[in-house]
């Protein structure tokens, strides 16, 4: 938990030249953005998200309509800590660990409201977490903000902080 630990102003200070992708920051949870779409249809083989042509969808990575389609997180969280305030986007695997349900649980119901489900999952914010940003092209070269969530830890995790290259989502 304490790879390139780094305060959020430190973070939104890294230059292109950095050769580090990944950094860790301990960040409270301010708000989620819902005024977007909070998730995405993705294929039920490769989690990549879907492009909808009609009434059908296509995998712009497997080349095909998918057989499963799978909705799947993607959350825009507005976080904080003593030295600035930033925004990362977080998705399915890490997501669920937070919220403890999958975006397929609150979607998929004949009765689904997901402005209503999107109220059930507010609870997240305000939790204190450790954060592992894997950063981008976008953020060096541009500058911009909005960084990806590799993984989170819990403040009382004892798990071990490595960087793993498993479970990457890109979208
Ligand atoms: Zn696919």
């Amino acid at each position: 938990m304490l790879y390139n630990r780094k305060t959020l102003r430190e973070i939104t200070e890294i230059a292109y030249e950095s050769e580090k992708q990944f950094y860790t920051a301990e960040a409270t949870i301010k708000s989620i953005d819902t005024s977007d779409e909070w998730y995405y249809i993705g294929c039920g083989k490769c989690n990549k998200k879907l492009q909808k042509e009609g009434n059908h969808f296509y995998c712009p990575k497997c080349e095909k309509e998918p057989e499963k389609t799978c909705p799947r997180y993607k959350l825009k969280l507005e976080i904080c800590d003593h030295t600035a305030t930033t925004t990362c986007t977080m998705f399915e695997t890490e997501a669920k660990k937070l919220i403890k349900q999958s975006a397929r649980f609150l979607i998929d119901r004949d009765d689904c409201d997901i402005h209503e489900q999107a109220e059930k999952f507010q609870k997240i914010c305000g939790q204190r977490l450790i954060f592992q940003f894997r950063l981008n092209d976008y953020n060096f070269k541009y500058g911009y903000q909005d960084y990806t969530v590799h993984r989170i830890f819990f403040m009382d995790s004892e798990e071990d902080s490595s960087v793993q290259h498993v479970n990457v989502e890109q979208n």
